[in-house]
């Protein structure tokens, strides 16, 4: 039987990082539909030349082409026995649409939980390089210099998308459109909760044990 895994949590939770380790430790294929978009747009498949489309016009790119996408990569014989999907679904409409292709596989969603004042702090400290593109915080990371780069010397300067304002907007996106999935997998009896405020390695082994728990 097929296991599905599906990773949610709010921007700055540390999903990507987790998600990545996980996908090493259960030998599974890290599916991300950001970086499938990115590899059909660079590669000019059809459905990257029909995502374009959209792009271009300024338009969403509609549900049903991001599923098509993602079956498209998880129909590879690497993705047999499972995954683990990261990014999507994002609403609640995506989720329905994808237990509608799912109907065979076991699904589990493990969400990762991170109360929004340390959000906050973990994404509006961030401190990126001009130089090399490294990322220090000022409170996990500080450079050893004020505003200087301990790698390379380069001057740091704070991204847009790490701004207080641009913060505030992402995890208000999180709180209308994703937070209903998080209770439609909770419906559905398969979510795991799992305390994302602990440290990188505690929300590692708990994410392993509650996947695991789904392949027992
Ligand atoms: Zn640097």
């Amino acid at each position: 039987m097929q296991t599905v895994l599906i990773l949610l949590g709010p921007p700055g939770a540390g999903k990507g990082t987790q998600a990545a380790r996980l996908a090493g430790a259960l030998s599974s294929p890290h599916v991300s539909t950001g970086d499938l978009f990115r590899e059909n747009l660079g590669q000019g498949t059809e459905l990257g030349q029909k995502a374009k489309q959209f792009m271009e016009s300024g338009r969403l790119v509609p549900d049903a082409l991001v599923i098509d996408m993602l079956f498209d990569r998880v129909a590879k014989s690497d993705c047999q026995a499972g995954y683990l999907l990261d990014g999507f679904p994002r609403t609640v409409a995506q989720a329905q649409a994808l237990d509608a292709r799912l109907s065979g596989a076991t699904v589990r969603a493990l969400n990762l939980s991170v109360a929004d004042a340390a959000l906050i702090e973990r994404l509006t400290g961030r401190w990126t390089c001009k130089g090399c593109a490294h990322v220090h915080h000022e409170r996990f990371s500080p450079p050893v210099k004020a505003g200087v780069c301990d790698k390379c010397g380069g001057s740091l300067y704070q991204r847009t998308d790490d701004s207080r304002e641009v913060v505030e907007k992402r995890l208000s996106v999180y709180r209308e459109q994703t937070r209903p999935v998080e209770a439609h997998y909770r419906a559905r009896g398969v979510l795991a909760d799992l305390d994302g405020s602990r440290t990188p390695d505690q929300v590692f082994s708990a994410m392993l044990a509650a996947a695991q728990g789904a392949q027992g």
